[in-house]
């Protein structure tokens, strides 16, 4: 998994018009999970990638006639196989926040990148998502230098009251753990005995 020209290679690449220029291309500081299913409850990605790029037809579910006007985006989503598709380049400001705010700042889409999960608030996320999740963030971790493991948050987390994904259905501790094991692995891989004691 390689991020090139602010593409991730692994991925579909499913451009989206709903996007722009950040006020600061250089500011990538923060990580924002998400979880959607369209219509609500069904996994079918499709809708998703319509719906990112202002394409459902209102007429394949009744739900849609309440969000085909929307204009709104992501970076990234992470389906129930974890299969990754790309909507905006992480450079541009992708539309997934909306009125939030991180540690006293406001408008995070300005400055983070927006990961959605197939999937519900109170349903159980799949292995192949923790585990595609857990490397993309490795790899975002890497390639942005204002990224941290620190910076890494909910929707409702920085919209309280308004948003409520990823959702009680997301288990944060297994993300860290994935994380850890990562950076032990690297640590082991790189370091040959790095370890000399002292
Ligand atoms: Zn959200």
């Amino acid at each position: 998994m390689n991020i090139q020209e602010h593409w991730l290679d692994c991925a579909t690449h499913i451009p989206s018009p709903n996007c722009d220029l950040r006020p600061d291309a250089n500011d990538i500081s923060l990580i924002v999970l998400h979880c959607i299913s369209l219509p609500p409850g069904k996994f079918d990605a499709r809708f998703i990638h319509q719906f990112f790029c202002n394409q459902l037809n209102p007429a394949d579910d009744s739900y849609f006639r309440t969000i085909d006007q929307l204009k709104v985006s992501a970076h990234i989503l992470i389906n129930r196989q974890g299969v990754i598709s790309q909507y905006v380049p992480f450079d541009k400001r992708a539309w997934h926040a909306g009125h939030s705010e991180y540690a006293g700042r406001s408008r995070c889409n300005d400055f983070s990148i927006g990961i959605e999960l197939q999937g519900t608030e109170t349903t159980a996320y799949t292995d192949r998502q923790y585990q595609q999740l857990a490397l993309l963030i490795k790899v975002l971790l890497k390639h942005y230098p204002g990224l941290s493991r620190s910076r890494i948050t909910g929707h409702s987390d920085i919209a309280p009251g308004r948003k409520s994904d990823p959702g009680e259905s997301f288990d944060w501790r297994r993300l860290f753990q994935l994380l850890d094991k990562q950076a032990d692995e690297v640590k082991r891989l790189s370091g040959k005995g790095v370890d000399k004691g002292a």
